[in-house]
């Protein structure tokens, strides 16, 4: 059986002044971990040079977004190249908020996962269904459909650099978590799914994180599904608790 490091990523959004993110990440370097987590915060872009310089190692940055281009007329953008440039190795791509407030298309995710790879990044890939979707049976076919747009566009070798985060919709900042039972049936199905479509060995590699209300109380029950490999956690990443949510993995 392979040994899968537990990932934890901290989705700051849009929240914060500097101060107050600084205070966050303060909290983070005060704590004390067991060294069992690979752990990744995600200020806003503004945010990210100054955080990475005051993030005790290995701690590491994550931008929230970067687009499918290396460079040129695209306003408001970060290409993955200047990420890379600037010693930031993490990105979240796919998130829901992206895809639903956005415009982030399936095929949008997926090329800015291939851009990313391609640049050198790592890749936090969210998928995961909405609420509609999971009561009308399609939990399934959504976050299958949402892989294989990514696993058309990257190589086999790409997704070393992959940690997929399933995070139903329904369950994002809505307080409404997934039980244990929920996250695990996905989670062994995303595992089934990369077995058969891409490998066995990325299938047993490929950490796959729960996302949507963990917190400080359910962590603990959610990280013993043997599945669920972490967690990307948005609301109580900013609040002390995400610390005991770092060091949740028993
Ligand atoms: C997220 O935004 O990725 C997330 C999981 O949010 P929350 O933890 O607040 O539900």
């Amino acid at each position: 059986m392979v040994a899968r490091k537990f990932f934890v990523g901290g989705n700051f959004k849009m929240n914060g002044s500097l101060k107050e993110v600084e205070t966050i990440v303060q909290r983070i370097n005060d704590a004390k971990f067991d060294g069992s987590a690979e752990l990744v915060v995600a200020p806003p872009a503004l945010y990210l040079l100054k955080i990475q310089g005051e993030l005790n190692p290995p701690a590491q940055v994550s931008a929230q977004n970067s687009y499918t281009e290396k460079s040129g007329a695209f306003t408001g953008e970060i290409s993955p190249n200047q990420l890379k440039d600037a010693n930031v190795h993490w990105v979240i791509l796919g998130h829901s908020e992206r895809r639903s407030l956005f415009g982030d298309t399936d095929k949008l995710v997926a090329d800015k996962t291939k851009a990313a790879v391609g640049a050198g990044l790592s890749v936090i890939a969210c998928i995961g269904e909405s609420l509609e979707e999971r009561e009308s049976g399609k939990t399934q076919a959504v976050v299958e459909r949402q892989l294989e747009a990514i696993a058309n566009e990257i190589s086999e070798s790409d997704w070393k650099n992959i940690v997929i985060a399933y995070e139903p919709v329904w369950a994002i900042g809505t307080g409404k978590v997934a039980t244990k039972e929920q996250a695990q049936e996905t989670h062994e199905q995303i595992r089934q799914w990369l077995a058969k479509k891409v490998s066995q060995s990325t299938a047993d590699e490929t950490r796959i994180i729960y996302g949507g209300s963990v917190n400080g109380k359910n962590c603990t029950d959610l990280s013993n599904a043997p599945d669920i490999d972490g967690f990307l956690v948005g609301g109580a990443s900013l609040k002390p608790e995400f610390i005991d949510i770092v060091n949740s993995q028993k």
